[in-house]
């Protein structure tokens, strides 16, 4: 008898297949099935189908119900990226094709069907004399189409139904798909300065090879990107642009598509499911060549890509957060590897990884160390001490105050990061002093003006009452601490005749509120533009002159690992938002730590210094890159089931080579407590072989497991 053996999406089964008979059905690797288990209908995926006694399984087979696919809708690379990914993250393989595929060819039972369009076609048999005149001349226009729209057939003749009466048309559906926009405007090809062409010449394009494209803010890498994928598109094949969250860039997806026309197929988050899915159809049927996307684009079905490119490589976002928390980076140089072709990562402060790699002849090093413009914005750290000393605000310096001053009179425009939403972040009672805390997290509650509410920034968790003290009554409640909405209304009072725009999480939770707020920004709607980090990636607009950097010092406070690395991040990547067009720019940092290296060696543009130091401190602590993380987190609505799920876990593992840290208690968040153990090794094979085979062995409710993590928070 012909059986198969699917995956179906239940936990406890992890990786097993079950094996449902298919005597009946044409069915084959890639195909999503339906099929009953215990008396529900699921959806599932077939991995093999082959020939089988019955006497070999010891339970009587049921049959599949029926077939969703026609063709397998995953090809052999992606199958085989799943399974590694599966591996590597430490999660089931269904999950891992879930994430691979877009939301309409997910093997979930819950997934929709893509959507179609109604349509005619003609059959023949018409017989000419029978047709009135209009009749037709809708036969003689329509009979050589494939397919004809029922609101094309019925503009054309609305009487269109008498002719599927009389046999002579029928009625078909077939899959909406993409419909390709205009784009005008063409983004000029710039001729390449003597650096720019010598690191272009020194990518080869026939093998699968890494190059870490380092190069200051405004050192033209996004015309090599160009120039390298003009040259892949020639040879007739395809490339991938990735880039951090696209709404924060969308200038790098016009400048694609205004340097290669209306063909740019573009794949992100803020897309639909019907819209994601006529984007990979596009690529699978070869219709685009470019695609410019974020992390899950890694995942398009090219079939024969010429080169890859990374934008901002040190960005947190290609690290997916929930499981399988797979590392685009992965993927990538599996892909390269599977297609022969490069992979450039590019970034003004590459990941300390990714240098190293670098250093050590794994990559290959490309360097652009000037700017086009060959200037640096001019840097001033204003030491926020000393300003509260000569009682000045700590929230914005005198320094920074006269210097957005002088912009407004120029008619220039302002960047102010601060990386704080809300209005107060900090709320107490008057007379207790205890901080209002979120109930289900430990994490203390902040106060939003617009709506007048008090909000978690961990869960949804949002009240408009204040809470009741011991005698019923609401608390008197102080708040202290600006965030952005703050920032926002300060500045409103402090230069009235000034246009303040404020860019965060809670402005930018509408489809397409950043390119709004954005283009905004870039016609000058605003003089001045406030926002959390958010605002600090990729803006490349000329009449920004100014950038100030207002408490860096909660960023250096965190507790991580990373979180010195991200502070320079934050400040280089900041600071080359200053002064990109003709005139000078200015960067303002205000911090209680003046001569912190991180501070210092961002603001000098010495990439290289800080590398260094903060590799030293990484050797000491035995930190990535010396060694590889693996964190896992137990979590429970009871607090002492959560230690109990951790201590079972290390029952099972027993490895001198494998440092085991904690468990520890960390915050609660959602109601949920959390104790979290972290594995430091240095060799992630092994450590990942027993992690598997203690996983294998206990419960798996609530474990979360995150390899190479990029935060400890
Ligand atoms: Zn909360």
């Amino acid at each position: 008898m012909r059986v198969c053996d699917v995956y179906i999406e239940e936990t406890f089964l992890q990786n097993q297949t079950l094996t449902y008979l298919c005597q009946d059905f044409d069915v084959a690797f890639g195909n999503r099935v339906w099929v009953n288990v215990r008396g529900r209908r699921m959806m599932a995926f077939v991995k093999s189908v082959y020939e089988a006694s019955l006497d070999a399984f010891e339970f009587e087979l049921q049959p599949i119900l029926s077939v969703v696919d026609d063709t397998a809708i995953i090809n052999q690379e992606l199958f085989e990226i799943a399974e590694f990914m599966s591996y590597q993250t430490v999660t089931p393989l269904i999950r891992c094709l879930q994430t691979v595929l877009p939301n309409k060819l997910r093997p979930q039972t819950n997934a929709t069907k893509p959507k179609m369009t109604r349509g005619i076609q003609y059959i023949g048999g018409a017989d000419e004399d029978t047709l009135t005149k209009k009749q037709r001349e809708f036969v003689e226009r329509y009979k050589e189409y494939e397919f004809v729209t029922l609101k094309e057939a019925r503009a054309f003749y609305s009487g269109y139904r008498s002719l599927i009466d009389k046999g002579i048309f029928k009625e078909v559906e077939k899959e909406a798909s993409y419909q390709e926009a205009d784009i005008e405007e063409a983004y000029p090809r710039h001729s390449l300065t003597q650096v720019q062409r010598k690191v272009f010449e020194s990518v080869s394009f026939d093998s699968a090879h890494t190059y870490l494209l380092h190069g200051v803010t405004g050192s033209g890498k996004t015309e090599l990107y160009l120039q390298w994928a003009e040259y892949v598109l020639k040879q007739n094949k395809s490339v991938l642009f990735l880039v951090p969250e696209i709404s924060l860039t969308p200038q790098m997806i016009e400048r694609v598509s205004k340097r290669f026309g209306k063909d740019v197929g573009i794949y992100h988050s803020s897309l639909n499911d019907q819209e994601k899915y006529e984007q990979y159809l596009r690529v699978k049927k070869g219709e685009t060549q470019i695609v410019v996307g974020t992390r899950s684009a890694i995942f398009m079905p090219f079939s024969n890509l010429g080169l890859i490119v990374m934008d901002e490589e040190h960005d947190h976002s290609y690290k997916q957060s929930n499981m399988p928390m797979y590392a685009t980076h992965d993927i990538a140089h599996l892909r390269s590897e599977y297609h022969h072709c490069p992979l450039i990562l590019g970034s003004a402060s590459p990941r300390l990884e990714s240098y190293a790699r670098a250093l050590r002849g794994n990559y290959t090093l490309l360097e652009l160390p000037q700017r086009i413009n060959e200037t640096f914005p001019k840097v001033n750290v204003v030491d926020t001490k000393e300003a509260l000393y000569q009682q000045e605000s700590g929230l914005m310096t005198h320094d920074l105050l006269t210097a957005i001053e002088s912009r407004l009179k120029r008619r220039e425009q302002v960047i102010l990061v601060l990386n704080r939403r809300g209005y107060m972040t900090l709320l107490k009672d008057a007379v207790t002093q205890e901080v209002l805390m979120c109930p289900n997290c430990d994490i203390s509650l902040n106060y939003h003006k617009h709506d007048n509410t008090l909000k978690c920034h961990q869960c949804d968790y949002q009240t408009k009452e204040i809470p009741r003290g011991s005698d019923n009554q609401p608390l008197k409640v102080v708040g202290s601490g600006v965030g952005t909405q703050r920032l926002q209304e300060y500045l409103e009072h402090r230069f009235p005749n000034a246009k303040v725009g404020r860019m965060d999480r809670d402005t930018t939770t509408r489809k397409n509120a950043h390119e709004k707020i954005l283009t905004a920004f870039r016609n000058h709607e605003y003089d001045i533009l406030v926002g959390t980090q958010m605002i600090a990636k990729g803006l490349d607009i000329p009449n920004v002159t100014l950038v100030g950097i207002l408490n860096i010092d909660t960023a250096l406070g965190h507790e991580d690992f990373r979180s010195v690395e991200d502070t320079f991040n934050l400040i280089l990547q900041a600071s080359g938002r200053s002064g990109r067009g003709e005139k000078q720019g200015e960067v303002i940092v205000q911090t209680f730590n003046v001569n912190h290296y991180a501070i210092q060696y961002a603001v000098h543009n010495q990439y290289k210094s800080f590398f260094k130091q903060e590799m030293q401190y990484r050797k000491l602590a035995q930190y990535p890159p010396y060694s590889y993380l693996i964190s896992i987190v137990f979590s429970d609505e009871n607090e002492s089931n959560t230690y109990r799920k951790s201590q079972e876990f290390l029952k099972y593992f027993n490895d001198e080579n494998i440092k085991v840290l904690g468990p520890s208690f960390i915050l609660r968040l959602r109601g949920f407590h959390r104790v979290r153990i972290i594995l430091k090794g240095k060799n992630l094979d092994e450590m990942l072989r027993q992690v598997h085979s203690a996983y294998d062995k206990i419960d798996k409710g609530g474990i979360r497991i995150d390899v190479n993590p990029m935060t400890l928070m």
